[in-house]
C-alpha cells in the first residue's frame, strides 16, 4: 500500500467514448469494430485500449488452431490483408495414450465442428500484433505497458473508467523518485477484455452479482512450449490431440501438438483445475508426457524456444455470467466463451468483441453512456457463440462425472445427438456444482507423487523454463500476489493440503522454506517469476491468494505464443 502519510496526488484524466482493458482478440476486435462502424456512419468515436504486457502479444498464450469465422466477420478479406494465419490444418489426429502404447481414436463419433480442417495453425500473439496494427491504422489509441489496476465508479455506482499506469511504488509501499500516480481513463462505456479470470472482471462480477444466475466458472491450466524442429520430423499443418497418460482417469486434461510456420511445433498440456490430488504438479505431468513415443518422435533433434502458461475457461454455456453492467461489459474469456471440447475460444472472443461494439455504438449514437448495455446480452442470447457453446454444454460435466475415458465417449455421443437435434440433449443441461478450489482433496488421503528428474533434452525444470518465458518484474514493487491472510499457507494449507501452490504454480513462485533452527516453515512468494497464468487465484483451496496487476510491462514477454 502507498504510505498513508503521502496523500494521493491528483491523477490526470483522459476521456473516451469507449475504454477497453486488454489487447487480446476480444478487446482488439471490439476496438476495430467500433472504428469501422464510425467510419461507415461518417461519425467520430474515441477508443483507447490498455494492455498490461510490454507490447501487444507479450502476454498472449494460446494453442493455437484458429477457426477463422471470427476474423472473417471483422475483416472478410483478411487473407489479402496479410493476417498471419498461414498454415492450414492438413491432418487431424486424436489419440488415447497409455503408459507405453497408444490407440488412435480419431474414428470416435464426433460432430463435424470437432474437426479441424478449414482451420489455421498460428501464434495468437502474432495475430493480436497484426490486429493491433489494424486498430491503430483505424485511429484506436493503444497503450501497451499500462496495467488497469482499479475500476473507477461514478456517483450512481456505475463503472466510469479505470486507473492505469501507476508506477514507482516500492515494495514497502513508499513512493520512489519515479512515482507516477497513474491516469484515470474515463469512458462512456468500459469493456473488460482481460481474458480468463480478469482481475477487474472478477471485481465487476462480484459487485454487480453478474454470476447470480449461472454455474460457477471452471478452469484448466494450459502449459505450452514452442519448439523448432528439423525437417525430418516436421509435418506442416499436423494437429494431434491426446488424452490419457500421464494423467489418471479421474484427472481431466490432455495435450495438443500443432506443426506450423517455420518448423515450429506448438506443444502443450492442459490439466483441468478440478483435480483432487493435492500432490499433482501440472508442470511435471507435462514434462514426463513429452517422453511418450507419440510425442518425443516429433521433437527429435529439435530445440525448445519458448515456455509459458495460462489458465483457460472451461465452464462453457452454463457458466457465462450476465455480460453487461452499469457502464460496461465483459468480452472474450473474461466472460468464458471458450468451447472446451474444441479447445477454441479466440474466434468467440472476436465475435463477442463485435457484438459488444455493435451494442455500444448504437447506444452512443443515442447519446447514452454509463448505463447497462442490455442489447449486448440480448445479442449474445441469439448469437453463434451461444449456439456453439450450447451444443457442447454437457461435455465438461460428463468428463467430471464419468472420468476421461467414459466421459469422452459419452460427450462424443451427447454432442453428436445434440448437434443433430439443434440443441436438445437427453441429459438436459448438466451443471457445474463445485469450484475448482473446492475440488482439491486432503493431503492425508493421497501419497506424494515422485516425478522423474528432467533430462535437459526433452524435459526441463521450472526455473530454466521460466527463464525462456522472458518474465520480468521490477523487484522493488509491492507483491502483486496478495494473501488475504498471510498465516493461511502455513497454518492451514500446509497441514491440510500440503500447500499445493508449490506444485500447481507453473513458474515456481511459491515455496515452503524451512530455515535452520526455525520452529515453523515460511511461505515464500517469488512474485518476479509470475507468468500471469492466474492459476493460484483459481485453485488456492482457501481462496486466500488474490492476483492483482503488477506495474505495467511486468510479466512474460512471449515472442510468438
Ligand atoms: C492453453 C490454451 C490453449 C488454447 N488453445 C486455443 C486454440 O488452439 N484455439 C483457440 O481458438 N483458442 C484457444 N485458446 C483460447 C484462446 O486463447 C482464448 O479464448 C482467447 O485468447 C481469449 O481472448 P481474450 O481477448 O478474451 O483474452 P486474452 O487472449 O487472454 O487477452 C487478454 C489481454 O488482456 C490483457 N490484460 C488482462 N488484464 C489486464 C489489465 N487489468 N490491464 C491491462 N491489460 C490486461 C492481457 O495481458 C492480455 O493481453 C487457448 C487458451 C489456452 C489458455
Ligand atoms: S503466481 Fe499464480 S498467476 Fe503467477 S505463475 Fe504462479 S500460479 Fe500463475
Amino acid at each position: 500500500m502507498v504510505d498513508e502519510a503521502e496523500a494521493t496526488p491528483e491523477r490526470d484524466s483522459m476521456e473516451y467514448d469507449v475504454v477497453i482493458v486488454g489487447a487480446g482478440p476480444a478487446g482488439l476486435a471490439a476496438a476495430i469494430r467500433l472504428k469501422q462502424l464510425a467510419a461507415e456512419a461518417g461519425s467520430e468515436i474515441s477508443v483507447a485500449v490498455l494492455e498490461k504486457g510490454s507490447e501487444v502479444g507479450a502476454h498472449i498464450l494460446s494453442g493455437a488452431v484458429i477457426d477463422p469465422v471470427g476474423l472473417s466477420a471483422l475483416f472478410p478479406d483478411w487473407k489479402a490483408m496479410g493476417a498471419p494465419l498461414e498454415t492450414s490444418v492438413t491432418e487431424d489426429k486424436f489419440i488415447f495414450l497409455g503408459h507405453a502404447g497408444s490407440i488412435d481414436i480419431s474414428w470416435l463419433p464426433m460432430p463435424g465442428f470437432m474437426k479441424n480442417h478449414g482451420n489455421y495453425i498460428a501464434s495468437l500473439g502474432n495475430l493480436c500484433r497484426w490486429l493491433a496494427e489494424q486498430a491503430e491504422s483505424l485511429g484506436v489509441e493503444l497503450y501497451p505497458g499500462m496495467a488497469a489496476s482499479e475500476l473507477v465508479y461514478g456517483e450512481a455506482g456505475e463503472v466510469r473508467g479505470v486507473v492505469a499506469g501507476v508506477f514507482g511504488v516500492a515494495k514497502d509501499g513508499h513512493r520512489k523518485a519515479d512515482y507516477q500516480p497513474g491516469v484515470e481513463l474515463i469512458g462512456r462505456y468500459v469493456f473488460l477484455g482481460e481474458g480468463v479470470r480478469g482481475s477487474l472482471s472478477k471485481q465487476a462480477i462480484a459487485k454487480y452479482a453478474l454470476d447470480a444466475e449461472c454455474d460457477v466458472q471452471k478452469y484448466g491450466i494450459g502449459i505450452k512450449e514452442l519448439w523448432q524442429v528439423p525437417d525430418a520430423v516436421f509435418k506442416p499443418g499436423y494437429v494431434q490431440h491426446t488424452l490419457g497418460w500421464p494423467l489418471d482417469d479421474k484427472t481431466g486434461g490432455g495435450s495438443w501438438m500443432y506443426h506450423f510456420g517455420e518448423n515450429y511445433v506448438s506443444l502443450g498440456f492442459v490439466v483441468h483445475l478440478n483435480y483432487a490430488n493435492p500432490f499433482l504438479s501440472p508442470f511435471d505431468e507435462f514434462q514426463r508426457f513429452k517422453h511418450h513415443p507419440e510425442v518425443s518422435r516429433f521433437l527429435e533433434g529439435g530445440r525448445r524456444i519458448s515456455y509459458g502458461a495460462r489458465a483457460i475457461a472451461e465452464g462453457g454455456a452454463q457458466s457465462v455470467p450476465k455480460l453487461s453492467f452499469p457502464g460496461g461489459v465483459l468480452v472474450g474469456d473474461s466472460a468464458g466463451f471458450v468451447n472446451v471440447p474444441r479447445i477454441k475460444g479466440s474466434h468467440n472472443a472476436i465475435r463477442s468483441g463485435i457484438l459488444a461494439a455493435d451494442a455500444a455504438f448504437a447506444a452512443l449514437a443515442e447519446g447514452r453512456g454509463g448505463d447497462t448495455l442490455q442489447a449486448y446480452d440480448d445479442a449474445y442470447a441469439v448469437s453463434a457463440i451461444k449456439k456453439e457453446l450450447w451444443l457442447v454444454r454437457n461435455a465438461k460435466p460428463l468428463l467430471t462425472r464419468l472420468g476421461t475415458f467414459l466421459g469422452t465417449i459419452a460427450a462424443g455421443i451427447d454432442m453428436t445427438l445434440t448437434n443433430l437435434t439443434g440443441g436438445f440433449s437427453l441429459l438436459g443441461t448438466l451443471h457445474h456444482t463445485k469450484t475448482d478450489a473446492a475440488s482439491i482433496g486432503l493431503a492425508k488421503d493421497y501419497a506424494p507423487i515422485v516425478y522423474p528428474k528432467p533430462d535437459g533434452v526433452l524435459s526441463f525444470d521450472k526455473l530454466s523454463s521460466v527463464f525462456i518465458s522472458n518474465t520480468n518484474h521490477d523487484e522493488d514493487q509491492p507483491a502483486h500476489l496478495k494473501l488475504r491472510d498471510p498465516s493461511i499457507p502455513i497454518a492451514v494449507n500446509l497441514p491440510k493440503y500440503g500447500e499445493p501452490a508449490r506444485l500447481y504454480c507453473p513458474a515456481g513462485v511459491y515455496e515452503v522454506v524451512q530455515d535452520e533452527g526455525a520452529h515453523d516453515p515460511r511461505f515464500v512468494i517469488n512474485a518476479q517469476n509470475c507468468v500471469h497464468c492466474k492459476t493460484c487465484d483459481i485453485k488456492d483451496p482457501s481462496q486466500n491468494i488474490v492476483w492483482t496487476t503488477p506495474e505495467g510491462g511486468g510479466g512474460p514477454n512471449y515472442p510468438n505464443m
